[in-house]
């Protein structure tokens, strides 16, 4: 018999359980809601709203729509959609993170406060909602880096202040802070500022833990989701014997053979729900 455990501490981290409560909230009232981009990394997910009456969209189709209902998720939004959300009189439901709210200020109060007399610099991914809302505090001014490999393009004879988009690991950003730092020449200034969320960093440690406990791990993930790709390389790293699912179907039969323990785990992108489908799924198959 084959034991099959969910761990604990995988699933949506508190900023995506307030939004889609929020988008459940809403939806409950009647009527539709749209949601700018998809509310969580997870296409099961996004579907099982979908089917309450929310729909996707993307910034394009903001700017054409008008008199409507939009939730704005967890990843916040740069200034420019509140503009058009004003103009179109659309009705924001605001349902980005207190975390990354917090951020966005700091952001653009370090932006407001000097301007370009710094390089504001963002670790993070190039193109992600949360970066774009972040370098939409500073005018499109913030530098982004997405590894240390990119710090060339830096001036380090001038004042730099770096920030991390809240999902990046500690240890990338300790090394882009330490080698930006080693390169800082004629006096400049290198201020760093810790902005990870430690609602997934704190993950690390543990699902790794976690990992190393079972024979199989799946690993339930939406193709989309960073944080997903993140975990998933940390599970594969100490259990070789990790795979990566978005539902049950993708569970391959052939992986159960002569095993004894299957570790379910997933993103801070992954519904409980999913986690607990693919323990159903290995459970059914074992007991056939
Ligand atoms: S990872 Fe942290 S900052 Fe990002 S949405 Fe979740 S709780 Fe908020």
């Amino acid at each position: 018999m084959i034991d099959v455990t969910i761990d604990q501490g995988s699933g949506f981290c508190f900023g995506v359980t307030t939004a889609i409560n929020k988008a459940e909230e809403e939806l409950s009232r009647g009527g539709r809601l749209y949601c700018l981009g998809d509310i969580v990394h997870n296409g099961e997910e996004v579907a099982r709203l979908h089917d309450l009456g929310m729909d996707t969209i993307t910034h394009e189709q903001l700017s054409r729509l008008h008199n409507a209902r939009v939730l704005l998720r967890a990843h916040g939004e740069p200034p420019s959609t509140y503009d058009i959300a004003r103009r179109n009189d659309i009705e924001i439901i605001d349902a980005t993170c207190p975390v990354v709210l917090q951020l966005q200020r700091r952001v653009k109060d370090c932006y407001t406060e000097n301007g370009d007399r710094v390089q504001i610099v963002i670790y993070g991914k190039r193109g992600h909602a949360e970066v774009n809302g972040l370098v939409g505090q500073t005018d499109g001014h913030a530098i982004v880096l997405e590894s240390v490999d990119e710090i060339n393009c830096l001036d380090f004879t001038r004042d730099i202040r770096l920030f991390s988009q809240t999902t990046k690991s500690i240890e990338g950003f300790r090394k882009m802070r330490d080698e930006i730092s080693r390169r800082m020449t004629g006096g400049a200034l290198l201020v760093s500022y810790d902005t990870i969320c430690r609602q997934v960093a704190n993950r690390v440690e543990r699902l790794r833990e976690f990992a190393s406990r079972h024979d199989l791990i799946l690993f339930v993930s939406g193709a989309k989701s960073s944080n997903g790709r993140i975990l998933f390389n940390e599970c594969k790293d100490v259990n070789p014997n990790t795979y990566m699912v978005s539902s049950a179907a993708d569970v391959d039969r052939k992986l159960l053979d002569n095993i004894k323990s299957v570790g379910v785990c997933g993103a801070t992108s992954t519904p409980r729900w999913l986690m607990e489908q693919v323990k159903e799924y290995i459970t059914n198959i074992d007991n056939e």
